[in-house]
C-alpha cells in the first residue's frame, strides 16, 4: 500500500480539495504508474456534482491517466518501469461474461471497475481517478501510449478520443461520408480530428460561432450553426452519421432530420433529463438513433494505435490542478479550447 496526492470532492456541493488516498500494493499482475497528467473530461462535472444522481463521496475523479510505470508486478509482460503508460474509464471487469469475451468490457454483464465513482470488482473497494499522483491498475487495463506523441495531449486519447473513435468504426466511417459533429467540446473536437482523418466530409454543427475557425483548423470542411434556424432546412436528409457530444438537453428530433435515409446518429453526450423522440423522425426514412459509451481495451489500444500513426492528439489548455474548480466553470460556459489538462506535478 502507498499513499497518493489527490484532488477530491467531499460532496455535490464542495469544490475539489486537497485528499490523500491509498492506492494498493503492487500486485502480481499490477503495473503502478506515476501520473503525469489527466484530462478533465465533462462526465467528471457531472458525478462530481451528481447530475447522474449515483454519486459516491469522498470522490477523486479522472479517467484521462497518462505517466510513467514506476513498478510491474511479476507476471507483468507487457510493461517495465520507465514504460508510458495510460488509463481510462475503467480499472477492471468480470473478464468471463459474453461482453467481455467480445472485448466490451464497457458493458460488462456483472458491471465493470470504473477508473472512480465506483468500487474494484470485489464490489467494496472504491476506486479513486487520476486527479491524483499515483494509481496502481491491473495490466489487463493498462495502455501503451506511443512516445511520438506529446504526452500532456495525448491524455484525452484516453476517453474523449476512444468515445468518438469508437462510433466512427462501428458506423464504418470511410472516405466521401458525410460526417456531421454535434458540440465542439472535449469529444467533439476529437470526432473531428478522427473523422477527417478517415477521410470523412466533415461539418461541424455548433451554438458558438467564435468557434468557427477553429472548427476549420481540427479539420472540419464545413460549418454551420445549430442556433440558426435555416441550417435545418440547409442541411436536412444530408448526412449518413452524427456525432452527438452536447452535454445539455436538447431536441434529438431537429438533428433527425439532418441525417439521409438510414442514416445513423450516436448520442455520446449525457445530459442529465431525457429528451422526448418523435417517432415520426425516425419512422420517415427508417432512421437509427443509437447511443455508444467509450469502447473496450482492445479498441482504446487500436485507437491510440491510429493516433500514433497519424499524429493525432487532443488541443490542450494544461493547469495546474489549484485550477480545476475555475476549469469547471469554463467548461459549462462553453468556454474549452478543448481539453483541460491537470499537470500533476502541480500537485
Ligand atoms: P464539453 O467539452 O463541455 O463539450 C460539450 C459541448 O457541447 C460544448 O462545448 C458545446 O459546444 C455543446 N453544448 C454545451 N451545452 C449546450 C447546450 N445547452 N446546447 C447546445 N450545445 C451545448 O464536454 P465533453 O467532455 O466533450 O463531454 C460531452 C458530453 O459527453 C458530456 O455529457 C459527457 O458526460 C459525455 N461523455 C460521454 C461519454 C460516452 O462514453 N458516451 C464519454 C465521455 C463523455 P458548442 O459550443 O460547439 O455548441
Ligand atoms: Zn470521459
Ligand atoms: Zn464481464
Amino acid at each position: 500500500m502507498s499513499l497518493a496526492k489527490a484532488y477530491a470532492a467531499a460532496s455535490a456541493t464542495s469544490p475539489l480539495a486537497p485528499f490523500q488516498i491509498e492506492r494498493r500494493a503492487v500486485g502480481p499482475h499490477d503495473v503502478q504508474i506515476e501520473i503525469a497528467y489527466c484530462g478533465i473530461c465533462h462526465s467528471d462535472l457531472h458525478q462530481v456534482r451528481n447530475e447522474w444522481g449515483n454519486s459516491m463521496y469522498p470522490m477523486v475523479p479522472g479517467h484521462e491517466i497518462v505517466g510513467h510505470v514506476t513498478a510491474v508486478g511479476a507476471h507483468v509482460k507487457g510493461f517495465k518501469p520507465g514504460d508510458l503508460a495510460g488509463v481510462g474509464c475503467m480499472v477492471d471487469s468480470c473478464r468471463t461474461c459474453p461482453s467481455c469475451q467480445r472485448q466490451l468490457e464497457q458493458f460488462c454483464e456483472k458491471g465493470c471497475a470504473w477508473s472512480y465513482n465506483s468500487t474494484e470488482m470485489d464490489r467494496k473497494t472504491p476506486t479513486f481517478g487520476g486527479y491524483s499522483s499515483s494509481v496502481v491498475v491491473d495490466e489487463a487495463f493498462t495502455l501503451k501510449v506511443s512516445p511520438k506523441l506529446d504526452l500532456a495531449a495525448a491524455a484525452p486519447l484516453l476517453c474523449a478520443g476512444i468515445t468518438t473513435y469508437s462510433p466512427l468504426r462501428q458506423w464504418k466511417t470511410k472516405k466521401g461520408d458525410k460526417v456531421g459533429v454535434v458540440g465542439l467540446g472535449g469529444l467533439g473536437h476529437m470526432a473531428v480530428k478522427l473523422a477527417a482523418a478517415m477521410g470523412a466530409e466533415v461539418t461541424m454543427l455548433s451554438t458558438s460561432k467564435s468557434k468557427e475557425a477553429d472548427a476549420r483548423k481540427l479539420g472540419a470542411h464545413h460549418f454551420a450553426l445549430t442556433s440558426d434556424d435555416a441550417t435545418f432546412k440547409q442541411l436536412a436528409g444530408h448526412f449518413d452519421l452524427i456525432i452527438d457530444t452536447i452535454s445539455a438537453p436538447h431536441d434529438y428530433n431537429k438533428y433527425l432530420g439532418l441525417l439521409r435515409v438510414e442514416g445513423a446518429m450516436v448520442l455520446l453526450g449525457v445530459p442529465p433529463e431525457p429528451t422526448p423522440v418523435a417517432a415520426i423522425a425516425l419512422i420517415g426514412g427508417r432512421k437509427i438513433l443509437t447511443g455508444s459509451l467509450i469502447g473496450g481495451i482492445q479498441e482504446t489500444q487500436e485507437m491510440l494505435d491510429f493516433c500514433a500513426e497519424h499524429g493525432i492528439v487532443s488541443d490542450i489548455e494544461l493547469i495546474p490542478v489549484q485550477q480545476v474548480n475555475e476549469a469547471y466553470g469554463r467548461m459549462l460556459k462553453n468556454d474549452v479550447r478543448y481539453r483541460f489538462v491537470l499537470d500533476m506535478k502541480t500537485l
